[in-house]
């Protein structure tokens, strides 16, 4: 199956081929038809499956089909986004896919001043890229109206749910013309969203790319038993004996990944942090930086880095392992984006050998374990953790056993090395 088979307007085939976009894949072969007969969907997929194009190669097209081009521009598309990164990335992906429709789109989200994007939005678009807070107060100001709406998506479902979005996103929600497309998709499925997918769906057909074809197809997985303290260590051998060019390190939390830059600053290793403690200019001039080639490491937490793509990735890293296990399957989702291939590794001390079972579980398969490095956690040294610094616990589930506090020698031992912390959550 070609685009040009699925019938997409010539222009918009036209910067397909531009972005290099050969073949549909899977998620895309499966929604566009739907999308391009009018029905709503409900996409169960995670991003780096070619998501954004899935939903908006077909609105362009309905856009572009439908235009009568005359009078302002009024906001005929809108897609409520988690975070700011998404949000810029989405609006990039609609500017490449319609550079050939006259068709025009602005993206707002929080904490940046708000005159540029109400610059933006006086001047006309078609299409409205938002993260949901940014969204109801410009509505509220009068900035934004969605009477001439006609397709609306709602990006990463479950994650606006875990950043505690879901009561603006139920507002949104309510001020939606009645007549309209609704988009809606989330990588995984909890009761709460299942409600909210049927209170914004009409007459809808579903599409579930299920995670774990995703992962397991494409990216090559291991996992290295070290303990806590020898994570750092262990970062660092890896960057330079593999000479990673591009790597994306996980956090469970925003102070560990600060402290992650530190440490590999330590060894000249160039990294900066991307986290909600930055501001808006630091996230997004550190991921320019990454992506221009200028930082070998970017540390990030979950909720900063969901969605973001990068091209040439080449290693994911989880420094520390996640408590739940769908977030392990956004995170190598990063690497291996499209048709590309991927190398994810993660770490994992002896607290987290419930969290690998969780997630190996998950994705069916036992992840590859590493032997041959230096740091070995082999069970026998003892654990290298402190209370406070222990990760959450997910659903009540048992500590591992082997909980001692480090003991005086293995201290003396570490002296003068920063380990990591995991203290406060994002
Ligand atoms: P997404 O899941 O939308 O974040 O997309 C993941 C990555 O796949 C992005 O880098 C897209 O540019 C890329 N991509 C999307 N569709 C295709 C396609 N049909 N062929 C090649 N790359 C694609």
């Amino acid at each position: 199956m070609t685009f040009k088979e699925l019938g997409i307007a010539e222009p918009i085939l036209k910067a397909l081929v531009q972005e290099g976009y050969e073949n549909p894949t899977p998620i895309q072969e499966k929604s566009i038809p739907i999308l391009l007969k009018g029905k709503d969907l409900l996409g169960v997929a995670q991003t780096g499956t070619g998501k954004t194009a899935a939903f908006g190669i077909p609105i362009l097209h309905h856009l572009y089909t439908n235009n009568s081009g005359i009078g302002k521009r009024k906001i005929k598309a809108l897609v409520v986004t988690p975070t700011r990164e998404l949000a810029i990335q989405i609006g990039e992906s609609f500017t490449a896919y319609a550079r050939f429709t006259g068709i025009k789109n602005t993206v707002i989200f929080g904490g940046v001043k708000q005159a540029k994007q109400t610059d933006e939005l006086r001047k006309g678009v078609e299409i409205l890229v938002a993260t949901p807070g940014r969204l109801l107060d410009l509505m509220n100001q009068g900035f934004i109206s969605l009477r001439d709406l006609e397709h609306v998506v709602l990006d990463e479902a479950d994650q606006m749910l875990d950043m505690g979005f879901i009561h603006d996103v139920k507002k949104i929600i309510a001020k939606l013309p009645e007549k309209r497309q609704s988009l809606f998709f989330s990588a995984t499925m909890p009761k709460t969203i299942v409600e909210l997918s049927r209170k914004m769906l009409g007459d809808f057909e579903q599409v579930t790319i299920k995670p774990e074809q995703a992962t397991a197809e494409k990216v090559e997985q291991a996992v290295y038993f070290v303990p806590k303290g020898d994570k750092a260590k262990l970062l660092v051998h890896l960057i330079e004996t593999k000479s990673a060019k591009a790597v994306l390190v996980f956090s469970r939390t925003k102070h560990g990944a600060n402290k992650i830059v530190k440490l590999l600053g330590k060894a000249n290793i160039n990294a900066a942090a991307i986290h909600g403690n930055k501001s808006q200019t630091a996230r997004q001039n550190a991921l320019n930086d990454f992506k221009d080639g200028k930082l070998t490491a970017l540390v990030a937490t979950d909720i900063a880095a969901r969605g973001i793509d990068i091209d040439d990735l080449s290693l994911v890293v989880n420094y520390d392992l996640p408590n739940v296990p769908e977030t392990y399957v956004h995170r190598i989702g990063r690497t291996g984006r499209a048709d590309a291939s991927g190398v994810a590794l993660s770490f994992c001390d002896a607290e987290e050998r419930a969290y690998l079972k969780d997630i190996q579980k998950l994705i069916k398969q036992t992840i590859p374990t590493i032997t041959d490095h230096p740091f070995l956690d082999d069970g026998s040294r003892p654990v290298d953790a402190q209370e406070d610094d222990r990760p959450p616990r997910a659903n009540n589930r048992p500590r591992n056993g082997n909980q001692k506090p480090r003991n005086s020698n293995n201290r003396n031992r570490n002296k003068n090395r920063n380990r990591n912390s995991t203290k406060k959550q994002e």
